[in-house]
């Protein structure tokens, strides 16, 4: 059954602003005993924001340190290691046994957290998230963790992914007497741990997660535990790893991607489980499965595109499932040329495989400019007819006369493929294919990743022979579902949420509007 999803990340109110107003019950609060421009960092303007709209965005990184002298500092590095699951704004909360401090706000990790910030963020806990923010969208509101004085205490709470059924919870909850702050999925899950009747935190932690459905990895603190969960269905990846210590308890981190554990010098343990919640307290850890029976859906994505290739997620290494994408699109559908060429960077490792696969030699052809940050001074044109060419650069000597193999990761609306076909072309290569790592995104997501909607994807309007002459390449092909899945399995089976691709949905509640295609040709 399809329903409606309930909007939860606009509109939201200003924590500082509306502190008032709130009942006793659940609110989010100003850290206390953080001085200066503690909760709150202007905003980057929107009018100086590089954004390229035919991108995907995952929506946040989460991690969780307990038992360090340094957590601000630890957290602060692993953030700093996924920063790539988002650019936008960035926060950590750290407890010390006594107090819980909470410092946010936007830009890059490295922006926010100064030295002097960190010295703000006293403990021996920390929990810490980086999100990507939609345009328009009220990000320093949105910004995590977000800290609630709630009748179980004071709550620190940051997640990534999406919730689907918060308009039914949501209800029953103002029913219940609960008055909301903010619209964001957060908030909600702490909303349900205040009104839980469960007698212990872990309990009502535990019971709230039950009701909830959808895509959630979450990293929870009180002034002397760490929790982290899982959703049920495993969408989103979460790692525990340990930093082992000779002279006390071990250090116990969570991370969205065990790539963060390299940079803190902590051995991955293991996956959090679906429907896992972990606790870890001063006598150790200790964990419980809240839900069960539901299979696993995980997001396949993840190995094609927002991972980093030396993260080991859902059981594999992310750089494995790539460079076996490459190979498998080889085998699917290898045309004679002359250089295989990435998108980078994101199409770098299924290149390689590829290349490999096909005996054809691999080129850098296109270069990517690291240092695009998310504000540049614009141009007399728009940004979107721009950002193309700002951020990547053909490599001439190596295209000029050759027949050239692009691999890229996804086409969304395609026109930033073609803008990259052309720029090759321009180049002077004889011949442009481009192949795609993954099947046609033809549905949208619901669970954490900002995809447009069905009305916007190039491949849920066109054929694959419309868009490969839209794109204007001499030919286009995409890597079959069955070989994707084939490239994705790891010693153990895991399900994958496919739901991109096949349109086929793993929870119930989705938008009816997004999924419907386009009326008009795009
Ligand atoms: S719909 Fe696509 S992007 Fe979203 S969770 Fe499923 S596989 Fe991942």
């Amino acid at each position: 059954m399809i329903g409606r999803l309930y909007q939860g990340v606009k509109d939201v109110a200003d924590e500082s602003t509306t502190l008032g107003a709130l009942p006793k019950i659940c609110h989010p609060e100003r850290p206390k005993g953080v001085e200066g421009p503690a909760f709150a960092f202007p905003l980057v303007p929107q009018s100086s924001q590089f954004v390229n709209a035919d991108e995907l965005h995952e929506e946040c990184g989460v991690v969780a340190i307990h038992g360090h002298p340094d957590a601000a500092r630890q957290a602060y590095l692993a953030l700093y290691a996924l920063q790539h699951r988002g650019q936008e704004s960035a926060g950590i909360a750290t407890a010390d046994g006594q107090h819980l401090a909470n410092i946010k706000g936007m830009g890059l990790v490295s922006e926010i957290f100064t030295d002097d910030v960190l010295a703000k963020l006293p403990g021996q806990m920390a929990i810490g998230h980086t999100r990507y923010s939609t345009t328009g969208d009220s990000a320093l509101l949105n910004a995590q963790p977000i800290r609630v004085d709630s009748t179980k205490g004071l709550i620190a709470i940051a997640h990534n992914g999406n919730l689907v059924n918060l308009g039914n919870v949501r209800a029953r909850l103002e029913r219940d007497g609960a008055y909301f702050q903010t619209t964001s999925d957060s908030e909600i899950i702490v909303q349900l741990i205040a009104h839980s009747h469960a007698g212990t935190l872990v309990d009502a932690i535990a019971d709230s997660l039950s009701h909830i459905e959808g895509a959630f990895s979450i990293v929870m603190m009180t002034r002397d535990r760490v929790f982290a969960a899982r959703d049920p269905r495993g969408f989103r990846p979460l790692s525990i790893g340990r930093i082992r210590n000779s002279e006390g308890p071990d250090t116990i981190v969570f991370a969205s991607e065990s790539c963060a554990f390299d940079l803190l010098r902590a051995e991955f343990i293991r996956d959090v489980l679906p429907g896992e919640l972990v606790m870890v307290t001063e006598d150790g850890v200790t964990s419980r499965q809240y839900a069960s029976g539901v299979p696993q859906s995980s997001c396949v994505f993840e190995h094609v595109y927002f991972a980093r290739p030396d993260s080991r997620i859902f059981g594999r290494w992310v750089q494995e499932s790539r460079d076996q994408m490459g190979r498998q699109l080889a085998r699917e559908s290898g045309v004679p040329a002359d250089l295989i060429v990435p998108v980078p960077d994101s199409g770098v490792t299924a290149a390689m495989g590829y290349a490999e696969q096909a005996g054809i030699p691999f080129r850098m052809g296109l270069i990517r400019n690291h240092y695009v940050g998310r504000t540049f001074i614009e141009p007399e044109q728009r940004v979107r007819d721009f950002g193309v060419r700002l951020k990547l650069n053909p490599v001439r000597n190596l295209l000029e006369g050759k027949r050239v193999i692009l691999i890229d990761d996804s086409i969304i609306r395609g026109t930033t493929s073609r803008k990259i076909v052309r720029m090759v072309r321009g180049a002077g290569a004889k011949e442009v294919h481009l192949r795609i790592s993954c099947p046609p995104t033809i549905s949208p997501c619901f669970y954490g990743v900002d995809t447009p909607s069905k009305k916007e994807l190039i491949a849920a309007n066109k054929s694959i022979d419309e868009i490969c002459s839209f794109i204007e390449a001499d030919s286009l092909a995409y890597l079959s579902l069955e070989g994707l899945l084939k490239c994705c399995e790891g010693e153990k089976h895991i399900g994958y949420c496919t739901a991109c691709y096949t349109g086929n949905y793993p929870t119930e509640w989705v938008d009816a509007e997004d999924i419907l295609p386009a009326t008009v040709s795009l």
